[in-house]
């Protein structure tokens, strides 16, 4: 951890800490352990076709000795990009599912046992009861003393587990990177009562930096980044970090705060041309 100094915070009365922390590794943690303890060999999952999910999954899969079957959304795209490529690299196999039946994927589960044999099931983007037990390990290492917590929400496991490790006093606050974030709130309780039994009141979601969208970013963002890797040296990756930094800039949720910069498993923090405009 190291503290970020910078005046736009300090003039705004905040002080902010900064914890790389690779969350989709937590989240695969406990999934782990089950798959091994119920006696799978395989792991099936889904993910987009730059998805840091499937990344982890693929590489989790090495180091602990599973198979690996990744249902990437879309049609194949030959040569395979960076992210796919590293996913067989680390000996997943790729399937693909048409967009329509994608949304539709827990009807094709069947369908994917047939044709795979049985593999235990990690759902998208990775957030189930035992993602969220594994990101309730992330607070008791914060070692400075704050007020609240801050993450990037995507499907709200990483939120559900870090809020639920929080020792009393202390608030987690996630910001939404999709737009229409409104159910996260319903996602992240729903989480927390199937791995905890209880949902906190300490944490809330904001919804207001996402900037168009999921993998979506305007001129705006763009302007952060740069500002942000020269003031700094620090390439915020603008799917998930730099949205929830622009919203700790624009409107600091507390004194002392801590930012989880979550890209450990995110390839792409130097390279911008696999991104989507928003319209405005
Ligand atoms: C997946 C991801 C998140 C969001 O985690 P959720 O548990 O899905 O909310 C945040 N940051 C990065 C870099 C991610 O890959």
């Amino acid at each position: 951890m190291r503290e970020l100094r910078d005046e736009r915070l300090t003039a705004q009365g905040a002080r902010l800490w900064l914890k790389w922390d690779d969350n989709k590794r937590r989240k695969l943690k406990y999934n782990l352990v089950a798959a091994r303890d119920q006696g799978y060999r395989a792991i099936l999952t889904f993910g987009g076709a730059y998805s840091n999910h499937l990344r982890a999954v693929a590489r989790a899969g090495r180091e602990h000795g599973f198979d690996t079957i990744g249902i990437v959304r879309g049609e194949e795209h030959l040569p395979l990009n960076e992210s796919l490529a590293y996913c067989v690299a680390q000996g997943m196999r790729l399937s693909y599912l048409d967009r329509a039946s994608y949304r539709d994927w827990p009807s094709h589960v069947d369908a994917l046992r047939t044709r795979f044999g049985d593999f235990y099931l990690v759902p998208e983007g990775g957030s189930n009861a035992l993602a969220a037990r594994g990101c309730a390990e992330i607070a008791p290492e914060i070692d400075v003393d704050f007020d609240v917590v801050c993450c990037p929400v995507g499907t709200g496991g990483t939120l559900a587990g870090l809020a639920y490790g929080l020792p009393d006093g202390k608030q987690a606050h996630g910001f939404a990177v999709l737009k229409g974030g409104g159910f996260l709130a319903g996602e992240v309780a729903r989480l927390q009562r199937e791995a905890f039994d209880v949902v906190t009141s300490n944490w809330s979601i904001d919804l207001d930096f996402h900037r168009g969208g999921y993998a979506r970013r305007g001129p705006e963002l763009d302007r952060f980044i740069e500002d942000f890797r020269a003031r700094h040296g620090i390439d915020l990756d603008w799917v998930y970090v730099a949205k929830m930094m622009l919203g700790i800039f624009s409107r600091p949720p507390g004194t002392n705060i801590v930012a989880l910069i979550t890209d450990g498993s995110n390839l792409y923090n130097r390279s911008y041309d696999n991104c989507t405009y928003a319209k405005s």
